[in-house]
């Protein structure tokens, strides 16, 4: 029997991967929707979005679920929990292995977001899930009454120090400047914040734990001090997800695949969006939009391939 061959996979089912599964299912490609985890994306890790036009506030879940469901009208098949192994992308026909199944297509869109950076400090591996968390959604219900630490200055960093103000007794954002680089109407919001206080011009040095974290070891002005912490939530920035597409790609030196404007990498139908591309920002709505374009984009290069011979 001849291998399916698909016009399109898709990897990665957040808000970019699931957004140009829509475009491609509307311009009637055959496509599949393949995520390592649950269809859902970076928003299933924290709580609320309020800068998504038409909702002034929407809880990321119903966000999400939306999603899906829009999607389900269509004939896209998903493969959530499929981890890639291999990948090849040189060929007119791409091969992913997964350990469900092994793809063939046209085209590959590659929609795998990014990660939190890691501080990078003493302490920090041997901490993780004893006191070093990076989702304050999924842990920070075991910081009831305690004391933690928010490291970063940008829309995250605040967006989960405000959240988990709710939570712990007393949260100290920490940041490497004098000044935080989030919106300004988050700042605003976290400066009324009794229980938040702020730390700046402060370097993290090293996690102190035994057990579990006790402590977060700063240099703040070249002094150097232990704020004594039940957890540290980094929230510093992202790397791209790019395990195993980099050495067949264009990247910028930060390690983000370098795009066109129409979401077209290096290599012929190969397309990258989202957070794991060279965007300028890296938000739902600016996912979305980068799904759209792929899908258009893909679609075009799809009917255009079928009139020339594909080699496998
Ligand atoms: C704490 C936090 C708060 C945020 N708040 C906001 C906000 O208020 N408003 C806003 O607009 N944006 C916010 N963002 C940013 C927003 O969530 C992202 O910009 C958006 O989710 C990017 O979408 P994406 O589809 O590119 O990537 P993601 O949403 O990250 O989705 C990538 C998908 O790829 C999958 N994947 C990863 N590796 C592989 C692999 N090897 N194989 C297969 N699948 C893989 C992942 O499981 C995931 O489902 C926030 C982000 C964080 C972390």
């Amino acid at each position: 029997m001849t291998q399916k061959i698909f016009d399109c996979v898709i990897l990665g089912a957040g808000p970019a991967g699931m957004n140009a599964a829509l475009y491609c299912a509307r311009a009637n490609l055959d496509c599949a929707l393949v995520d390592i985890s649950a269809i859902g994306g970076a928003p299933m890790n924290y709580l609320e979005i309020e800068n998504y036009l038409g909702f002034n506030k929407i809880n990321t879940f119903d966000l999400c679920e939306k999603f899906e469901q829009h999607i389900d009208n269509f004939n896209i098949q998903k493969y959530p929990y499929c981890e890639i192994e291999k990948i090849d992308l040189t060929k007119d026909i791409k091969k992913i292995k997964t350990t469900e199944k092994e793809f063939l297509a046209k085209s590959i869109i590659i929609a795998t977001g990014a990660s939190p950076k890691k501080l990078d400090i003493k302490g920090e591996e041997e901490a993780r899930g004893k006191g070093v968390s990076y989702c304050a959604i999924c842990d920070g219900n075991f910081y009831k009454d305690k004391i933690v630490c928010v490291v970063g200055g940008g829309n995250s960093a605040l967006e989960e120090a405000i959240y988990l103000s709710n939570i712990a007794k007393k949260v100290y954002l920490i940041h490497r400047r004098n000044e935080f680089r989030a919106d300004k109407i988050l700042q605003e919001r976290i400066k009324q914040i009794e229980n938040v206080e702020f730390v700046l011009n402060a370097q993290c040095k090293e996690i102190l734990l035994d057990n579990k974290v006790y402590g977060l070891k700063i240099e703040q002005n070249g002094i150097e001090k232990i704020i004594e912490t039940d957890g540290i939530f980094p929230y510093i920035g992202l790397s791209a997800n790019i395990d195993y597409f980099h050495s067949q790609l264009e990247l910028t030196p930060d390690g983000f695949i370098l795009t066109d404007e129409n979401m077209k990498t290096n290599l012929d139908g190969v397309y990258a969006i989202g957070d794991i591309r060279n965007t300028p920002l890296r938000q739902v709505i600016t996912a979305v939009s980068d799904g759209a374009i792929a899908g258009v984009n893909v679609s075009k290069y799809v009917l255009n391939s079928e009139k020339i011979e594909i080699k496998k």
